[in-house]
C-alpha cells in the first residue's frame, strides 16, 4: 500500500512525500554467517515481584549515595559539549585505591582498566588478543557470555571441562593448553554458575602453562563475584606482580549494587593495559559514567556494608538446601546453583508462577538463584516448598 502526506512545516507547503507502508522491501543482508539465525543472548527480564535470576544485589543505593551520585551527574553535566578524559585518570586511580584497600595489593593506576562492564573490558581483551586464526579457551561449566566475545571477535572457541564437582583440575587445565595452544584463557573465580573460586595454584598452573605457550597467551581471571567470597579464598589479584600475562577482571555490578550504571574494570601488567587502550573507541566512557562511578567508589564502605549480610544469607542456603535433601554447590558468589531436578524447568516455572523468578542455567538438573534480601530469600523458600513437595 502506498500512502501520500502533505507536510506543512511552520505553515509552508514543503514537498509531497510519498511514505511507502508496505509491503517493505526485503533487503539481502551481508550477515556474517556465525550470525545467521541468532538472537540476542540475555536472561529473560520479567516483571516479577521476587527477581532472583541475574545476581544482582537487591539493595538499591541509599539516599546519600543517590544524592552524591546526583550531584556528580549535575556536575558533569554542565561539561558535556566536551568529550569525556580519553584516559579516565581520575577513575582509574578511584580503582587502583579500591583494588589496593579491598585485596592488599599495591596498584598503580596505569595497571588499571576500564569499560561499559566487565563484558566490555573481557571484549577489549578478546579485541587486543584474539581474532582470526586464534583460539580462546575455557572450562564448562561457565559463563556463557565468552563465547560470544570470541565469536564477535573471530575467534576460535574451545572448551576444556570442570570436573564433577566443578573445580578446575590443574593437569587438565595445562594439558589442554598444551594442546588448543589459545592466545587467551577465560576463567571466572568465583566461577558462574556454580560458584566455584580457584585455589591460586590451579589458577598459578593455568599461568605456568600460558606462559609455555609459542606466540604468547593472555590468562583472564574474572572475577566478578570476587568481593563475595569467603574469608581464606584468594583473589588472583596477588599473582599479578609475578605474571606480566594475568589479567584481573571486576566489576561494580555485583558487590557495590551498580549494575545499571555499567562500570566494569581489570588490573593487570602495564603492557596489558596499554594493548587495551590502542583497540578501545574513542571516549568509550561517558563522563556520567565517569562521574556516577566516581562518586559511589567514594561511598564504597557504605554500599559493600550489606556484602558480609548476603554471604552469609549465603551460607545459610547451601545448608537449607542440602537440609532439604537437595544438592547446593559451596559458593564463593551471590548466588548458589542447586538441583538437581528430573525436569529443572517445571520447577523453574512453578517458581516463577508463585512470583519468583531465578535463572535457568548450568548443567541439565541445575538451577541458580541469587541471593536477595531476607524477605525475598523467604519468599523463595515458601514457593520452593510448595513447588519440590508436590
Ligand atoms: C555478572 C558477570 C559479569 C559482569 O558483567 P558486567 O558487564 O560488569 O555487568 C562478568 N562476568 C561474570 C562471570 C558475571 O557473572
Amino acid at each position: 500500500m502506498v500512502q501520500e502526506a502533505r507536510h506543512h512545516a511552520f505553515g509552508v507547503a514543503v514537498p509531497r512525500i510519498v511514505v511507502v507502508t508496505s509491503p517493505r522491501p526485503r533487503a539481502e543482508l551481508p550477515l556474517r554467517a556465525e550470525l545467521a539465525g541468532l538472537s540476542p543472548y540475555g536472561a529473560p527480564q520479567l516483571d516479577v515481584p521476587v527477581l532472583l535470576n541475574v545476581n544482582e544485589n537487591p539493595y538499591p543505593p541509599s539516599r546519600a549515595v543517590v544524592d552524591d551520585i546526583a550531584e556528580a551527574v549535575r556536575a558533569a553535566a554542565g561539561g558535556l559539549n566536551r568529550y569525556p578524559d580519553r584516559d579516565f585518570a581520575a577513575l582509574r586511580g578511584d580503582l587502583a585505591d579500591y583494588l589496593t584497600a579491598e585485596s592488599g595489593v599495591r596498584l598503580d593506576p596505569d595497571q588499571v582498566w576500564a569499560a561499559n562492564g566487565s563484558n566490555e573490558v573481557m571484549l577489549h581483551l578478546l579485541q587486543a588478543f584474539g581474532g582470526p586464526g586464534r583460539t580462546a579457551l575455557s572450562f564448562a561449566p561457565t559463563y556463557s557470555m565468552y563465547p560470544e566475545y570470541a565469536r564477535d571477535t573471530s575467534t576460535g572457541w574451545v572448551l576444556g571441562r570442570r570436573a564433577d564437582d566443578f573445580a578446575l583440575d590443574p593437569e587438565h587445565a595445562a594439558e589442554t593448553i598444551a594442546e588448543v595452544e589459545p592466545s587467551v584463557v577465560l576463567l571466572a573465580s568465583p566461577n558462574n554458575p556454580t560458584g566455584t573460586a580457584l585455589p591460586l595454584e590451579v589458577t598459578r598452573a593455568v599461568l605456568d602453562a600460558a606462559a609455555r605457550v609459542p606466540g604468547g597467551c593472555v590468562v583472564v581471571v574474572d572475577e566478578a563475584y570476587g568481593e563475595f567470597r569467603r574469608t581464606g579464598t584468594p583473589s588472583a589479584l596477588e599473582l599479578l606482580d609475578e605474571h606480566p600475562h594475568l589479567a584481573v577482571a571486576r566489576t561494580m555490578s555485583k558487590a557495590f549494587g551498580l549494575a545499571g550504571a555499567r562500570v566494569g574494570y581489570l588490573a593487570a601488567s602495564r603492557e596489558v593495559v596499554d594493548a587495551l587502550r590502542v583497540v578501545r573507541l574513542p571516549y568509550h566512557l561517558s563522563a556520567v559514567t565517569q562521574a556516577v562511578a566516581r562518586a559511589a567508589l567514594a561511598h564504597r564502605d557504605e554500599l559493600m556494608a550489606q556484602v558480609g549480610a548476603l554471604r552469609d544469607e549465603r551460607d545459610r542456603w547451601v545448608d537449607r538446601l542440602r537440609a532439604r535433601g537437595l544438592r547446593a554447590c559451596d559458593s564463593d558468589a551471590n548466588f548458589v546453583l542447586f538441583g538437581v531436578f528430573d525436569d529443572r524447568h517445571a520447577v523453574w516455572q512453578g517458581l516463577l508462577d508463585r512470583g519468583v523468578l531465578i535463572r535457568e542455567t548450568g548443567p541439565d538438573g541445575w538451577l541458580r538463584v541469587s541471593i536477595g534480601t531476607p524477605d525475598e530469600m523467604a519468599a523463595f523458600g515458601t514457593a520452593l516448598d510448595e513447588v519440590v513437595d508436590q
